[in-house]
């Protein structure tokens, strides 16, 4: 079978699907209070070409999807998608990522679906105001609701909190107390320009070493071993529960292992998450590719795969990253 191996030798296993671009938050870092362009509807890839691209590339070694957004759940007939996908042999893991504040209801039937193990929820504030001051929208209750229930279920559950200079950084300690009696794994994740704006103007750089720095200054904590392609560096914590991770989403220190390439929810390929778009497949699925020219596409496009982010983002034609994260899925 061929696999898909780029030019520096990372195999590449995972595919992250942004299922939609529409979100029913409005979170500071990710979007301005007005909401991105949304495309047409027949812009985004319907259920079928999405089951059908990764019917594809789990051919090709593919074997765990992320699905993601803007919010995920959104989406009509998302659960029937998630059902769908089950049903691909090839296929071992289906994550999510989702600000779990249309989700509660389906908890009982995430968990059925044997495939879908892990659960990543978007927090990042445990207080009531400060969390609908940043998603400028009132939903900390239900989150908040979702995250103890998905807590107790099946599913694993990982927190993302995405670190904001002068907003949350107060709360990094707060959320790492969590995981005293929560078996929940806590992510801090640096901010970067993905907002549909640019660079915000921050007081201070929260990166990972500030970021740990924090955390030791509370708690003595020791790295422990995780899987090489891991987004995250990973800590325990004597005699607590859960685990915390800190994700150099900006200074980018963990690009040489990366066995991710991602789709857009229009269809457009993504080998670094800094690219600024390589290939779009809706197209050339609507006009009539068959699954072998697919198949060869996918696997001359990871060759393409560029070293590092930084490399990615130095060639970019659109110029500097600015677009919202929400049209990426992050
Ligand atoms: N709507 C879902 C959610 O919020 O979980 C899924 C899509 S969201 C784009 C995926 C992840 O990207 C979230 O954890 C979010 O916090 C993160 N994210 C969005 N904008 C970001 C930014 N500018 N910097 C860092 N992380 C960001
Ligand atoms: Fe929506 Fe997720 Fe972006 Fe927040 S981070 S606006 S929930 S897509």
């Amino acid at each position: 079978m061929s696999t898909l191996i780029d030019s520096f030798g990372r195999q590449i296993n995972y595919v992250r699907l942004a299922v939609t671009d529409r979100c029913n938050l409005r979170c500071q870092y990710c979007m301005p209070a007005h909401g991105i362009e949304i495309v047409p509807r027949d812009h985004l890839l319907t259920y079928k070409e999405m089951y059908r691209i990764i019917r594809v590339l789990t051919e090709l070694g593919v074997n765990k999807v992320r699905l993601t957004g803007g919010e995920p759940f959104v989406r009509k007939g998302f659960v029937d998608f998630l059902e769908m996908l089950s049903f691909n042999d090839l296929l071992d893991d289906i994550n999510i990522t989702t600000n779990g504040a249309m989700i509660y209801k389906h908890i009982e039937t995430l968990e059925k679906l044997q495939k879908v193990k892990n659960i990543n929820l978007s927090i990042d504030s445990l207080k009531a105001d400060k969390f609908n001051e940043i998603t400028r929208r009132n939903v900390f209750d239900e989150v908040f609701k979702t995250m103890e229930a998905l807590e107790k279920s099946s599913m694993n559950l990982k927190l993302n909190v995405v670190v904001q200079s002068g907003i949350n950084t107060d709360e990094i300690n707060d959320f790492v107390r969590l995981t005293k009696d929560k078996d929940i794994a806590v992510r801090f994740i640096e901010e970067m320009p993905f907002n549909g704006k640019g660079q915000r103007s921050i007081e201070e750089n929260w990166n990972y070493t500030k970021i740990l720095n924090e955390i030791k200054s509370e708690f003595s904590v020791t790295e422990v071993q995780s899987e090489k392609s891991s987004t995250s560096r990973n800590f325990s914590i004597e005699n607590h529960k859960g685990s915390v991770g800190i994700i150099p989403a900006f200074t980018r220190t963990i690009c040489g292992d990366c066995n991710r390439i991602r789709l857009t929810s229009t269809g457009t390929f993504k080998s670094c998450l800094f690219d600024d778009g390589v290939f779009n497949l809706r197209d050339f699925l609507r006009n009539g590719a068959s699954n072998e020219e697919l198949k060869d596409l996918f696997l001359s496009l990871v060759k393409e795969k560029p070293e590092n982010g930084f490399i990615a983002e130095a060639n970019r034609k659109k110029g500097n990253v600015s677009e919202s994260m929400s049209t990426i899925g992050g």
